[in-house]
């Protein structure tokens, strides 16, 4: 099976890229061992290598005037030292900015140059490392924030993920030695609350007679979730399968184009049982085949931030909008878990932060704490779950400002459709790139440029919907394209709107989208859901909206629902029947009633010619001038001023 690996990285491997030239010129390990001098040098006189590259192995990204630094923190755990040391460094020399981020880590912005070598040392006094959080490194490895708390945590990751440390973590073996960057999530709950299949190596909580261990998924990307690598470990098999997948992905991982050597790239090329075949023999060892994958859920927390764990304490979630954060308040956080519980904290995949080990007693005291009264204002469905990537203000790529936007559009939700007991999970990607996971969500946003009604370019989104994360991952489908978000915010208004209205005590929006939305109907009929009701209400200010019936007798077939919806727009804009009565898709009449393409604006003047004639064309009585699909209504609409 080797043979089949090598003949794979030959046939990439010939010509390296560029970023493995530069990796050839030095070992990383000299660049770090240098970094009071490059500290000391300044800008002058840091090597172009050590900015693109090397600098990088350690968390260090120059930012043309100032470093952003990617602080590793396995699990996602802090304890209080740690926790008030970031909050500290972050005060000192980063402007008191801390970004949380999806691999349950910090980011800290703004360091001068001068400072780089300074803050790492005053990190290292806690036990925090800098090492391998970027370029071609495995990155944070990243668990249930609730591991060895929550009531459906099976396996304690923690453990498991420090014995991962050991194999690669500060060790110059393993520095740089990658073909690209490498993820890995260990999951030991029923819930999934850290994005488990979306990583390029995922652990995920499976039974196998009888004994509990994880089967294996290998080679997500951004825009694709991990494949079954039909694999069963157990718990104390994990170590000798990551080194042995590393290393196979180290020996014949492609190092030509960039963009396309992931592992995934490798395990489409080879198969999955090549693969996998590869790593068993690398470990010698013969894993057995994949047992039952256990993962259940979504959050064991459905709508509240207060979580009771095994021990009868509690754990808190502060939400922190869009993860922007500060060193101030990581302190007062840090000071109010030590105060009212063991001083540890937790961060999540989405951006927030946990305060386990709360007694029922000292809760109300927590509750009290300035900073957490703060976060409370926050404590909403709309904000609970919200992921958002950096966006223009600190990162390149950045096509719109992205944390603030997702910010904005849930206040806005909050205030026009407030959900109890419930949960959405919306995802903000500031670009193509994906790194607010928007491929996944509930409701997803790519930032893009769009074009306002006078034409003018505007900040705008790509908005996705029915990715799924619970039992099956999936990726989510585009709703509709380039939107201005001050448009988007009523399409996602209105879907919600329908989720308030027909959900289940306990349904998640992700249950809801399978029950209700994805199965009923067509993503077609759903854009065009939300865009005529944006259209009735924002852009013609009429009081009437289309809704959407629990069980329609389309069945997603898309000239049912156009012709269904048009039947429907036509009853609520004129008051009267288009038909006596219909078949199927035909009027159930000896003689169809005929309209003419303005009759709808007669009898409503309100209506807009166009939208009339739209009518026209969704609801003709023979159903061979009808129009069939939505796309071309969609386009019709734009025309509505
Ligand atoms: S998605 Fe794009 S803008 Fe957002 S952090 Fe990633 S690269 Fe930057």
């Amino acid at each position: 099976m080797t043979q089949i690996l090598e003949k794979a990285a030959q046939a990439r491997n010939t010509k390296l890229n560029k970023v493995e030239n530069t990796k050839a010129l030095k070992s990383p390990m000299d660049v770090y061992d240098k970094l009071d001098e490059i500290a000391a040098g300044g800008y002058e006189k840091l090597a172009a290598e050590d900015s693109a590259y090397f600098l990088k192995c350690f968390g260090l990204f120059d930012k043309g005037e100032d470093f952003m630094l990617r602080v590793r923190i396995p699990a996602g755990q802090l304890n209080y030292e740690q926790a008030v040391c970031i909050g500290e460094v972050a005060q000192k020399y980063g402007n008191d900015y801390i970004d949380l981020t999806t691999r349950m880590q910090v980011e800290l912005r703004y360091l001068k140059i001068e400072n780089i070598a300074k803050v790492l040392r005053e990190l290292k006094t806690v036990g925090i490392s800098t090492f391998q959080t970027g370029v071609d490194n495995p990155r944070n490895i990243v668990t249930d924030p609730l591991d060895g708390i929550a009531y459906d945590n099976v396996i304690p990751t923690k453990p498991i993920i420090d014995a991962l440390q050991e194999v690669f973590g500060e060790n110059p073996e393993w520095i740089s030695v990658l073909p690209r960057k490498f993820n890995t999530g260990i999951l030991g709950s029923l819930s999934n609350s850290c994005n488990i299949f979306g990583h390029d190596c995922c652990f995920v909580l499976a039974q196998k007679e009888g004994i509990f261990g994880f089967n294996v998924y290998l080679g997500a990307r951004v825009g694709m979730q991990a494949q079954d690598a039909n694999l069963f470990v157990t718990i104390s098999e994990v170590p000798l399968f990551f080194k042995s997948l590393l290393s196979v992905f180290k020996t014949y991982g492609y190092r030509d184009n960039r963009n396309k050597n992931r592992l995934v790239y490798l395990l489409n090329d080879v198969g999955m049982d090549a693969f996998i075949q590869g790593v068993k023999s690398e470990a010698a060892c013969d894993f057995t085949s994949a047992g039952a994958t256990l993962v259940q859920s979504q959050s064991i927390a459905l709508g509240s931030n207060k979580v009771l764990g095994r021990d009868g304490t509690f754990a808190y979630k502060l939400i922190v909008p869009s993860g922007i954060f500060s060193g101030s308040h990581m302190i007062d956080v840090a000071h109010a878990a030590k105060t009212f519980a063991q001083g540890e904290l937790r961060l999540t995949y989405d951006q927030n932060v946990y305060i386990p080990s709360i007694t029922k007693e000292a809760l109300e005291g927590f509750e009290s704490a300035p900073v957490v009264k703060h976060y409370a204002a926050y404590n909403n469905l709309y904000f609970s779950d919200m992921i958002a990537c950096a966006g223009t203000a600190t990162c390149s790529f950045g096509v719109i400002p992205n944390k603030p936007d997702a910010i904005e559009m849930a206040h806005f939700l909050s205030s026009e459709v407030a959900i109890p007991n419930a949960s959405v999970r919306m995802n903000w990607s500031a670009c193509p790139k994906g790194c607010g996971v928007h491929g996944i969500a509930d409701i997803g946003f790519e930032g893009c440029i769009a074009k306002d009604a006078e034409g003018k370019k505007v900040d705008g989104v790509h908005i996705f919907v029915g990715g799924k994360i619970t039992r099956e991952a999936k990726e989510a489908h585009t709703l509709h394209k380039a939107l201005p978000i001050t448009e988007a915010k009523h399409h996602v208004k209105y879907l919600l709107q329908t989720y308030a209205t027909h959900k289940l005590r306990g349904e998640t929006y992700e249950m809801f989208d399978d029950r209700f939305l994805s199965r009923n109907y067509s993503f077609q009929a759903l854009a065009f859901f939300t865009k005529i009701n944006y259209v009735l209400h924002e852009k013609l200010g009429l009081d009437v909206t289309l809704e959407l019936e629990s069980e329609p007798k389309s069945s997603r077939r898309e000239e049912y629902e156009l012709f269904g919806f048009g039947l429907k727009l036509y009853k609520l804009l004129t008051g009267e029947k288009r038909f006596e009565s219909v078949v199927e898709l035909s009027p159930n009449m000896l003689k169809p009633t005929s309209i003419k393409r303005d009759t709808v604006s007669k009898l409503n003047p309100k209506v807009p010619l166009k939208l009339s004639e739209i009518l026209y064309n969704m609801t003709h009585e023979n159903k061979k001038e009808r129009v069939a699909v939505f796309s071309e209504l969609l386009v019709a609409l734009k025309e509505i001023a």
